[in-house]
């Protein structure tokens, strides 16, 4: 559990518009139509951009754009949509428009586009030499504790944080963590030392509390880009109108968070909370692409058994070397 910087969490929240009204401007040559003080491209459109083509599965409800490898699930009103069957969370909420399906222009560019098309994100490739991995809270920081069967996030998370360090070692990768031990390290420290190590990569291990008992699952945060809003926020504040540091990463961040979450999603089984936005302290100030994984609920007594197991979090560690695989992979091609 991290504690989030800006407002409360509206879990899962998917704003719900209703129909586009008022005078609007027809779409500008480029394609961009300014909704709800938004601009907004046409989903089709891009699609057809990417390749893919168009069928509804729900007429005027829900669109699907698909070739044979790749199949995004746009729905009018959602903030999230399924791409090849993993929940990810848009800035903006897909809208009906035009008789078609229209997304945000930040969403296309640092969302859909790079993990549609990798070979698109303009600049350099990012190296991948140096992992630094995170553990989450520390020493007098307990993160989350389920008190019934008495586990405490901190171990947790630095146990999956070494079990994945002997992983990304092995397989030749030189590895830091922020803390090897029970101490607390502020949280500005943490992407501050992986600029010093010069780290290509930063993975910090969470896990997850809430009141109520029966929420469960796994989620993989990104920062959130300019201009948007974070994941759990119902309304734009003023601070998203500030680029962050790590904010010129964005278009590889969605490339990495992407595949993480889909290895987390296919090894561990668990319910597909979504790849999601937030300014975390953590995350804000990265001089290299990186993410936050908030692996199950320590809160849901029957997920926090499973936690609790050395083969899950083996498990857990496992699925992150493999997020970081796939992550190179796509690295590779592009060289
Ligand atoms: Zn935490």
């Amino acid at each position: 559990m991290l504690r989030v910087l800006l407002g409360r969490w509206v879990v899962g929240c998917a704003l719900l518009l209703g129909p586009v009204t008022g005078a609007l401007a027809a779409p500008s040559p480029s394609g961009v139509v300014r909704l709800y003080d938004t601009e907004y491209v046409s989903a089709a459109e891009f699609g057809a951009q990417a390749g893919l083509k168009r069928l509804w599965l729900v007429p005027q409800k829900k669109l699907l754009l698909a070739d044979k490898t790749r199949r995004l699930e746009l729905e009018v009103d959602s903030r999230d949509f399924l791409f090849n069957g993993r929940r990810v969370f848009l800035g903006e909420p897909a809208v009906a428009y035009r008789n078609t399906i229209y997304i945000s222009r930040i969403d296309r560019d640092r969302l859909l586009r790079p993990i549609l098309d990798p070979r698109m994100i303009p600049g350099p490739v990012p190296g991948l030499r140096t992992v630094v991995i995170d553990p989450g809270h520390g020493g007098k920081d307990d993160g989350a504790v389920n008190p019934r069967l008495k586990l405490k996030e901190k171990e947790a998370t630095l146990d999956v944080a070494l079990r994945l360090e002997r992983l990304l070692k092995a397989a030749g990768y030189r590895v830091l963590l922020t803390r090897r031990k029970d101490s607390f390290v502020p949280l500005p420290l943490r992407p501050a030392f992986a600029k010093s190590e010069k780290a290509d990569l930063f993975i910090s291990i969470h896990f997850n509390a809430n009141e109520t008992r029966t929420v469960v699952g796994t989620e993989t945060y990104l920062l959130t880009p300019q201009h948007q809003r974070s994941t759990g926020s119902d309304r734009r504040m003023p601070d998203d109108a500030f680029p962050q540091p790590g904010n010129v990463r964005d278009a590889w961040n969605a490339v990495l968070g992407f595949k993480m979450h889909n290895a987390l999603m296919g090894e561990l089984q668990t319910f597909d909370r979504g790849l999601k936005r937030a300014r975390f302290a953590v995350l804000r100030d990265l001089a290299c692409p990186g993410l936050l994984v908030e692996g199950g609920y320590l809160s849901n007594d029957t997920e926090a058994r499973k936690i609790a197991t050395p083969e899950w979090r083996q498990r857990l560690a496992e699925s992150l070397a493999e997020g970081v695989a796939d992550y190179r992979a796509v690295l590779a091609a592009r060289r």
